[in-house]
């Protein structure tokens, strides 16, 4: 089947009992068996529950993974997967992640006596460099966040099988839609389902998708053991959400691609980040490992003063953290989503006081336009005063 066939079709039967077409949101926390371990498959809902299973299907097919497993979060997902490793273990990861994921690692799981380095993965000798006998995962973001920065991913799966790690992919930004890291030879993808794949900004999510039985197999056993489950009406809400999840990515793409055009060339814009403008150092490898350029766009202003002239400016686009929802959003990575990054870092990562992050919507182009550059009329009109 095609992927949108999938999306809207994939882990989901009639409900058995009613033919309901939707799946049901099964908000239960038992089940009630016939005989003493007689039961239909569902004991205790930590462990099953069919609206969960229907997503963990669904994503998972639109991933090309065999098997999906759900979180209450993102982070969650995301520390389920560093739960498989062992104290004493090594991971290498890619240095400009999710700020959260920095924290997660560098705060909690590093005391637990899981240690990492943390590099640009753009540069598969930098990664070489601090592989080391213990070494079991390579962690991925690609593009990263703000500065969209990619990792060649065949590359990097062909260097972890040469030494024996698991490489995981964050998809979040990219989505199956336009990225499947499992055919470039990942192990784990997985994601905020929170952002594009639930797509309209009303629930938490995460999941960890995966073809190997036996590495699912520990990663549930995690889920089921911790307990970072996510609730059936979030599981139902991204269910819904990943039925339009082609028409939306598809939207965001084109959305972002006359955007960022039109503010590379605008007076006030230093410079503009966006994969798909061949201005993008990695715009080949984009071309290549992706089908299409996503909906986050960065741009550099020069100063926070002209940063927060546009960002009060804007109306249609919204201040706020967060990304990936059917609503334009604004941010300045620096003092929002990067904030908990010490500023020598974010001075070393490029995260900048002028850096604005932009997440386009499926709004009307023009109109989003519109906003944008009423906004950065003012940084023009204020320039001579900013210097
Ligand atoms: C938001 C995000 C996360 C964290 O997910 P939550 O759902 O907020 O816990 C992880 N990775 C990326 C790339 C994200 O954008």
């Amino acid at each position: 089947m095609g992927f949108s066939t999938d999306a809207i079709h994939a882990g989901q039967e009639p409900d058995p009992s009613t033919g309901a077409i939707i799946t049901p949101i099964y908000q239960t926390s038992t089940y009630v068996q016939q005989s003493i371990a007689v039961h239909q498959g569902y004991e205790y809902a930590r462990g099953e529950n069919p609206t969960r299973e229907a997503h963990e299907k669904n994503v998972a097919t639109l991933e090309g993974a065999r098997h999906g497993i759900a979180f209450g979060s993102g982070m969650a997902a995301i520390d389920a997967v560093v739960c498989i490793l062992d104290a004493g273990e090594h991971f290498v990861m890619t240095e400009n992640v999710y700020g959260g994921t920095m924290r997660l690692f560098a705060r909690i799981r590093s005391r637990h006596g899981i240690t990492f380095d943390a590099v640009s993965t753009k540069d598969l000798d930098a990664v070489r460099a601090v592989i080391r006998p213990e070494t079991r995962m390579l962690y991925v973001e690609t593009p990263t966040n703000p500065n969209l920065e990619l990792t060649d991913l065949r590359a990097a799966a062909d260097l972890c099988r040469e030494h024996g790690l698991m490489l995981v992919v964050d998809n979040t930004f990219m989505t199956p839609f336009f990225q499947r890291p499992l055919e470039l030879g990942a192990d784990i993808v997985l994601h905020s389902s929170t952002k594009y794949l639930n797509g309209h900004s009303d629930m938490i999510g995460g999941i960890v998708l995966v073809t190997d039985d036996d590495l699912a197999e520990r990663v549930r056993f995690v889920q089921y053991a911790a307990g970072a489950i996510p609730g059936p009406l979030d599981c139902w809400l991204v269910l819904r959400g990943t039925k339009t999840l082609a028409v939306r990515m598809e939207r965001h793409d084109h959305n972002a691609r006359i955007l960022a055009e039109r503010l590379a060339e605008h007076p006030a814009v230093r410079r503009t980040i966006y994969p798909g403008l061949p201005s993008h150092p990695q715009h080949e490898l984009s071309k290549r490992q992706m089908s299409g350029f996503g909906g986050i766009i960065t741009f550099d202003l020069g100063s926070r003063e002209a940063a927060r002239l546009t960002l009060e400016a804007t109306r249609v686009f919204a201040l706020a953290e967060s990304l990936g929802g059917v609503e334009s959003l604004i941010s300045v990575p620096a003092e929002m989503t990067h904030a908990s990054i010490p500023a020598a870092d974010r001075q070393r990562l490029g995260i900048t006081p002028g850096l604005v992050r932009i997440s386009v919507g499926i709004e009307d182009v023009e109109d989003l336009w519109e906003d944008l550059e009423g906004a950065l009329a003012r940084v023009t009109a204020a320039r001579p005063a900013l210097g």
